[in-house]
């Protein structure tokens, strides 16, 4: 009993301390605890054990450490992805043979489904790249407008050399400019991007349903040991959970294999699902990983009182340049913001092609009334964001601009 215990809290940390390291800086976390347990474990923790080092050691040990360190964190390296397939190799091999002579013949044909799709895609998600080359670039220039808010034309990937197109981030691990960047998933060795984003929700998805049956095979797998190792009478009696966990601490000592994997799914299952739903939960809100953390720096400058926006057709009065206009991509804006810690003033100009720099000819002018300073994200216009049935139309890489014929033109 004790050991099971032991190896429930074991299972629990890792899954705690997994979720902190990998997830802990994501923008959702920002003023949590979450955040803070990161920052310790990244920052606080490896500069105390330098401070301790160089006391002790002259600094040799965390020289050593920086040499082994800088492959795991700035190589991309395969050791993840092999850590998380032998997790699932191992698993599956662990559970599926003391499971099977107790399965149904139904879930004989679904239990072979749910563990080869997540190979399937897992493959897919690591094969299929979202570079972008300079065969592709004139294409990837026109898979999005830019939005002058988060991403602004004329800026060229010190790298690769050409300009980088709207949604596009370099990332340093794949050495690449990757189209629609999400995210550099260090448990695939590939970005998430406009060409795989489709496989990865399906994997989320996937490994989401996978966790969750095979618990739910588990629970009914040792349900069955429960009824006969502890008769129906006996099992009304108890009360309390300490009688609670000690029966099934019974029970899964007599089915140790499929015991210890049906704790290990029950405890890493709400990992995938709360993984699955922040996925689903930027889809709807139309923005990547990578733009939501550009989000939540203009959140903390509305909320600061720093952002102020108008009307592009209140401040320019000759023709729009030919490049601010999409008129094929469903949404349009026609705001303008930008960030001061004072309100623009008048006579105040914007600096040619930025939406975000405003140029004060004297600092002694009344404020333009035309700019309103911004209290809330909800009257910030998002172009990327066309409703979920949209978005999620351009994350399975269907197209979302509307032809020529019913745009007008
Ligand atoms: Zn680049
Ligand atoms: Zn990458």
């Amino acid at each position: 009993m004790g050991a099971l215990r032991t190896v429930g809290l074991v299972i629990l940390a890792v899954s705690v301390f997994t979720f902190i390291a990998l997830f802990g800086r994501l923008p959702a976390f920002r003023k949590t605890p979450v955040a803070w347990l990161h920052r310790a474990l990244w920052v606080y923790f490896p500069n105390g054990i330098a401070v301790v080092d160089n006391r002790l050691f002259g600094g040799r040990v965390v020289r050593c450490w920086n040499q082994s360190g800088s492959y795991l964190l700035k190589e991309n390296h395969p050791l993840v992805l092999i850590f998380f397939t032998s997790l699932l190799v191992i698993g599956e091999g662990i559970f599926v043979p003391a499971a099977w002579p107790r399965l149904s013949s139904i879930h004989r044909v679904c239990v072979p489904a749910a563990i080869i799709l997540p190979y399937f895609l897992l493959y897919k998600c690591v094969v299929t790249k979202s570079f972008i080359t300079t065969e592709n670039h004139e294409e990837e220039m026109r898979r999005y407008p830019y939005d002058r808010v988060l991403f602004h034309p004329g800026h060229q990937c010190s790298t690769c050399k050409f300009l980088k197109p709207a949604r596009s981030k370099h990332c340093s691990f794949c050495q690449a400019c990757i189209s629609r960047h999400d995210h550099h998933c260090i448990w695939l060795m590939n970005c998430v991007g406009a060409n795989n984003c489709v496989y990865f929700i399906s994997l989320l998805v996937s490994l989401s349903v996978m966790l969750i049956y095979g618990s739910y095979l588990g629970h009914s797998i040792l349900s069955e040991t429960l009824k006969q190792m502890v008769p129906p009478e006996i099992q009304e009696a108890m009360q309390g959970w300490t009688a609670w966990i000690n029966t099934w601490g019974i029970v899964i000592t007599a089915n140790p294999r499929v015991g210890t994997v049906f704790l290990l799914m029950v405890m890493t299952a709400p990992l995938a699902i709360s993984f699955l739903a922040y996925h689903t939960y930027l889809i709807w809100a139309g923005v990547t990983t990578n733009e939501s953390a550009k989000w939540s720096d203009w959140k903390d400058d509305v909320e600061d009182g720093f952002v102020f926006k108008t009307k592009r057709s209140l401040i320019f009065d000759r023709p729009l340049p030919m490049d601010l206009y999409d008129e094929l991509w469903p949404v349009h804006t026609d705001q303008i913001l930008v960030t001061d810690e004072d309100p623009p003033t008048e006579g105040c100009l914007l600096a040619s092609g930025s939406n975000c720099i405003a140029h004060r000819p004297a600092s002694d002018l009344p404020p333009d009334p035309r700019w309103k300073q911004l209290r809330t994200m909800r009257d910030v216009d998002n172009i990327y964001d066309m409703g979920f049935w949209y978005n999620l139309r351009d994350v399975v890489g269907r197209s979302v601009r509307r032809s020529k014929e019913t745009s007008g033109i």
